[in-house]
C-alpha cells in the first residue's frame, strides 16, 4: 500500500452503542467498546497484506535477519566468557529441531487463546500456513487497537518466557538461547504490525484473510483525527 492510499480514508458503517465484541467492519453490533467520541463511522486509515506487501515482506527479512546475526553474537559471546554449553548429541540436535517447531505451533496456539479471550464469545479462530507461514486467524474481529495489541505480542512474550524457564529447568541452556532467538526471529511479523498500530492513530484493528485493517473513529463532531493515517515506512 502507498502512502496516498493510506491517507484517503474509506468510510465504513458501523452500529454505535452495540454490545461488545461484535465482528466484521458493517455488520450491526461491531465493537466500539473502549473507543471514545465514537459516532458510527469508521475510516479506513491503514491496510497490511503479509502474503503480498514486498516491503513489508523485505522489512520482516531485514529484522528477522537482525534478530539472528543479534542472537548468534549474544551466543557466541556467552561462549567466549567460557559459559559452558550442554554437551551436544544427534539426541540434542533432534530435540532442538523438535523444540523449535514446538515454538512456533504454541505461538500460533497463544494467538489464538488470546483472540479468543479478547474477542468474546462467537469468534471463530482458524489456523494454518501460506508461503511459509503459519498464521492465525480471526477473519472479520475487530477490536480497540490496544488489544490487537496485546493478542500480537502475547506469544512473543509468553513463549520466549516459556523457553528460557524450560531451557534453564533442564539444564539446556544452549538450546534454549538457540530456541529463544529461533522463535523471536519469526515474531517480526507481529511485530511489523504492533509499528503500524503505533505509528497510526487507529481506534480499531480487524483481523483480516491478509493481514490487518486500521480504522479511526470519527469523533463526537464528526472529524477524524487529521493524523489518522497509516505513516508506516518500509
Ligand atoms: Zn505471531
Amino acid at each position: 500500500m502507498s502512502e496516498g492510499e493510506g491517507t484517503s480514508p474509506r468510510s465504513v458503517r458501523f452500529a454505535a452503542g452495540a454490545p461488545p465484541h461484535g465482528r466484521g467492519e458493517c455488520r450491526p453490533g461491531a465493537d466500539v467498546k473502549g473507543v471514545t467520541g465514537v459516532t458510527g463511522v469508521l475510516h479506513l486509515v491503514c491496510e497490511l497484506d503479509v502474503f503480498h506487501d514486498v516491503g513489508l515482506l523485505q522489512k520482516m527479512g531485514v529484522w528477522s535477519g537482525a534478530i539472528l546475526v543479534a542472537g548468534i553474537a549474544a551466543i557466541a559471546f556467552a561462549a567466549a566468557l567460557g559459559i559452558a554449553p550442554e554437551p551436544l548429541s544427534w539426541a540434542w540436535f533432534a530435540g532442538l529441531v523438535a523444540a523449535t517447531a514446538a515454538s512456533f505451533a504454541i505461538h500460533e496456539l497463544v494467538h489464538g487463546l488470546f483472540f479468543w479471550l479478547l474477542g468474546g464469545r462467537g469468534t471463530r479462530i482458524r489456523f494454518g500456513a501460506r508461503q511459509g507461514m503459519l498464521y492465525t486467524r480471526a477473519e472479520g474481529l475487530m477490536l480497540p487497537v490496544r488489544r490487537f495489541v496485546v493478542v500480537l505480542l502475547a506469544p512473543a512474550v509468553l513463549v520466549s518466557a516459556a523457553t528460557v524457564a524450560v531451557g534453564w529447568a533442564a539444564g539446556l541452556p544452549l538450546a534454549a538461547a538457540i530456541v529463544f532467538v529461533l522463535h523471536l526471529s519469526g515474531c517480526v511479523g507481529d511485530f511489523a504490525f504492533v509499528q503500524a498500530i503505533f505509528e497510526s492513530d487507529a481506534d480499531l484493528a480487524e483481523d483480516t484473510e491478509t493481514g490487518m485493517r486500521l480504522y479511526a473513529a470519527a469523533y463526537a463532531d464528526g472529524v477524524v483525527p487529521a493524523a489518522a493515517a497509516c505513516r508506516m515506512r518500509r
